[in-house]
């Protein structure tokens, strides 16, 4: 009974191989998240072969929490497989013959990660460029609460070149974990501002809210941005 015992333990599921060699636990298999495919025994020293032999080298690097971070973008975006055994069943009755078509398409999770990280530069990128090119702007703010209790602050811009074309765009939304006040709140703003390359000198107006953290005669959001 022993031995049997060892080696229960031995197939227990352990969390902290998720991050570790970029797995999960489904149903009662180990799935890899990088490569799809299953690793037969749930065992750490199967796993970490298979990590260990496929994709060491890419993915030793990504550490702490970019690598927590990497691990849940890929636990998300499964939505791509499903998509794809949707459309396998679809092509095999309607034209069975461009069956391999379907199966080139990668929709796995790694690869939706992938673009949609690439999506996000881009439009960071666009972003960057189209408020550049305007000689004023202004922002608005609203700070709010969600569901799960996280402050969240939206911040929009509107802007204007010389030759009158505007742009208005959602700049961005920031949660706050800490607390919300006037200087959280311009802390954040900053902090977007320097990310998207944003000459503060051409702003000419900020809307707001009106909460007191953001208009409060002292402490208050504009009062403290004004004064940077
Ligand atoms: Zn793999």
């Amino acid at each position: 009974s022993k031995k049997r015992k060892v080696d229960y333990e031995g197939r227990k599921f352990n969390n902290e191989w998720c991050i570790k060699y970029f797995i999960v636990q489904h149903n009662k298999d180990v799935v890899c998240l990088i490569c799809q495919s299953t690793i037969a025994v749930m065992k750490e020293y199967n796993i970490k072969r298979h990590y260990d032999t496929k994709h060491s080298a890419s993915y030793d690097s990504i550490v702490g929490q970019s690598r927590v971070d990497k691990m849940q973008q890929m636990v998300n975006f499964d939505d791509g497989e499903f998509i794809k055994s949707c459309l396998e069943i679809f092509i095999e009755n309607v034209s069975p013959e461009k069956k391999n078509l379907v199966e080139q398409i990668s929709l796995s999770r790694f690869t939706m990660a992938r673009r949609i990280d690439d999506l996000s530069e881009n439009i960071e990128a666009f972003l960057k460029d189209r408020i550049s090119k305007c000689s004023a702007f202004s922002i608005a703010l609203d700070e709010s609460t969600d569901v799960s209790d996280t402050a969240q602050l939206v911040v929009f811009i509107r802007g204007v070149t010389d030759n009158f074309e505007v742009t208005e765009e959602f700049l961005d939304m920031a949660s706050m974990h800490s607390t919300t006040t006037g200087q959280n709140i311009c802390e954040e703003v900053t902090k977007l501002m320097n990310k998207l390359e944003i000459d503060s000198s051409k702003l000419v107006g900020i809307t707001t809210d009106g909460a007191p953290s953001m208009v409060g005669k002292n402490n208050g959001f504009v009062k403290r941005f004004l004064d940077v």
